[in-house]
């Protein structure tokens, strides 16, 4: 991924951008929980729909600004708005914490990142055996959907609106696996 080029970095991203990255969000979430309930059909894929639905908005809309974002740039910076939004969440609900912490979000099993990624692949995973025990089209359409959400985050929104003008990213674990920062 290119990125010797200087590139502006945001302060405070678009509107759009931001609803671009949370829409894909709320809807990798959704969708996923909703295809585990239906492709499962039984209380069992209530259950786990359920559980998975809960797990990834506490993880996104909670664990992130509680533990992560108290830590990043985008809190300390005057009239920032992050890709995310989250950092504005942040300042309200905790005291600032120090941007040497911010790479613990890539550190243990069960770091923030591993959280995150796992938050967006689980439903994946988890609908195939749903599919081979009873096939569904509409499940399965979810599944493609899922996908192309999982592709779109990966090949448009981190390298193209989030982390290529992420003030974050000479220190963020994140950017840097792509490429970002190297040279800031
Ligand atoms: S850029 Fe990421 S870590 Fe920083 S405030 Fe936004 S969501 Fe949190």
């Amino acid at each position: 991924m290119a990125t010797g080029k200087s590139t502006s970095l945001y302060t405070r991203y678009t509107l759009s951008s931001v609803l671009i990255y949370n829409g894909a969000t709320v809807a990798h979430y959704v969708l996923g929980g909703i295809g585990m309930m239906l492709g499962y059909g039984s209380w069992i894929g209530y259950v786990l729909g359920s559980l998975y639905l809960v797990f990834s908005f506490i993880e996104m809309y909670v664990h992130m600004p509680l533990r992560v974002c108290r830590n990043c740039v985008y809190y300390k910076l005057d009239n920032s708005r992050c890709i995310s939004g989250l950092n504005l969440v942040s300042r309200k609900a905790v005291a600032e914490g120090s941007v040497k912490a911010f790479q613990n979000r890539a550190k243990g099993p069960v770091c923030p990142n591993n959280l995150y990624i796992a938050s967006l692949i689980f439903p994946i995973i988890a609908i195939v055996p749903a599919l081979i025990l009873s096939f569904s089209a509409l499940v399965v359409v979810i599944l493609v959907v899922l996908i192309g959400l999982l592709l779109f985050r990966f090949f448009v929104i981190f390298p193209k609106i989030a982390c290529l003008h992420c003030r974050a990213q000479n220190i963020c674990p994140q950017a840097r696996s792509m490429g970002f920062g190297k040279n800031t």
